[in-house]
């Protein structure tokens, strides 16, 4: 049998009606990459609608089709996972089923690639037309406070889509931990990456799954995977507390020493606590973020379960 030159994954939920506009593309680029052999590796992720009937189908047409089948909804960060480990691949591609990452600029990734001089060919997004303008204003933001207080640079509008050679992929594999977030993890392991720039695309169909919240918690879990400085930024905060209590204190005594000024107040005495038990519960909410992390972390639980899978 031939060997697998490039292996896709699709993360799918809930993607029918996507998939046969994707596949379709995938028959297209097919002919502009003749000789090259590929296999699309199809994840769903636990979808309610008829995504895993529509993968049955392709599987029975083409026997390039792969599949792995979730228990039940475990997310992209799993979904991709499975994949990589799945993948037979000399080189992998990430890509969404929604067409948001344009197919056609894989023979342009794959040349990138193939002479060996870059281990990874990635892409982002330049514009964000068709966003809402406060999710891009967060999402640069987010970017922005990433690279700064983290070893993972994200460049601004990276997407997962990407194409990566097998050392690359081995060594994402290396990382075992359970809480993923994959921008992070394939910045931190490094390699050279190139990057190609492309306009926003709408969604081919369905709906995106991603609401501001998510995303908002997706943030912080990523800052979470990749950076302690909320941690040391909650001891400065502590010291700080201290330095002003201490002046404000010594403040008090002279006053009451020198110019016998009774203590005065109720009000001010009660903002200052509330204030101070404010900053306390915030800091250990912060340290109580990453024990919860610690604590799933060392649960040591299979990232996904697989309900069912093609050979
Ligand atoms: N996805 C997934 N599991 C999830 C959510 C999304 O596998 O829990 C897949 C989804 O099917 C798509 C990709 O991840 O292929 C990106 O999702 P989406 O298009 O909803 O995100 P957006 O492009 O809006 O960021
Ligand atoms: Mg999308």
């Amino acid at each position: 049998m031939q060997e697998t030159e490039v292996s896709i994954i699709i993360p799918c939920y809930d993607e029918a009606p996507a998939l046969p506009l994707l596949y379709a593309e995938f028959l297209k680029l097919r002919s502009l990459m003749t000789g090259i052999s590929i296999e699309y590796i199809f994840v769903d992720d636990g979808s309610r609608d008829e995504t895993r009937d529509v993968i049955r189908s392709l599987v029975k047409q083409d026997s390039c089709v792969r599949y792995v089948f979730f228990s039940r909804n475990f997310g992209k960060e799993a979904a991709i996972l499975a994949g990589l480990e799945a993948s037979q691949g000399k080189f992998v591609v990430v890509m969404d089923a929604d067409l948001q990452d344009p197919p056609e600029l894989l023979p342009e990734l794959y040349a990138a690639v193939k002479d060996g001089e870059y281990d990874c060919a990635a892409t982002r997004r330049v514009s964000r037309k068709g966003e809402p303008a406060i999710r891009s204003f967060f999402a640069r933001a987010f970017y922005r406070l990433m690279s700064r207080i983290s070893d993972a640079h994200i460049v601004d509008g990276a997407r997962d889509y990407r194409l990566m050679s097998r050392r690359m992929v081995d060594a994402i594999l290396s990382l075992k931990e359970y809480n993923r977030f994959s921008k992070g993890i394939f910045s931190w392991v490094g390699f050279e990456t190139r990057w190609f720039s492309y306009e926003n695309i709408e969604r081919a169909a369905g709906e995106t799954k991603w609401s501001f919240w998510t995303l908002f918690l997706y943030s912080l879990e990523g800052i979470m995977a990749f950076s302690t400085v909320p941690l040391v930024f909650a001891s400065v905060l502590g010291m700080v507390f201290c330095l002003v209590a201490f002046v404000t204190i010594c403040v008090v005594i002279a006053k009451t020493v020198i110019w016998g000024d009774p203590v005065s107040g109720y009000p001010s005495l009660m903002s200052v606590i509330l204030f101070i038990g404010g900053i306390q519960l915030f800091a250990i909410g912060i340290v109580g973020q990453y024990l919860a992390k610690t604590y799933l972390e060392t649960k040591n639980r299979p990232v996904y379960i697989v309900q069912e899978k093609s050979i």
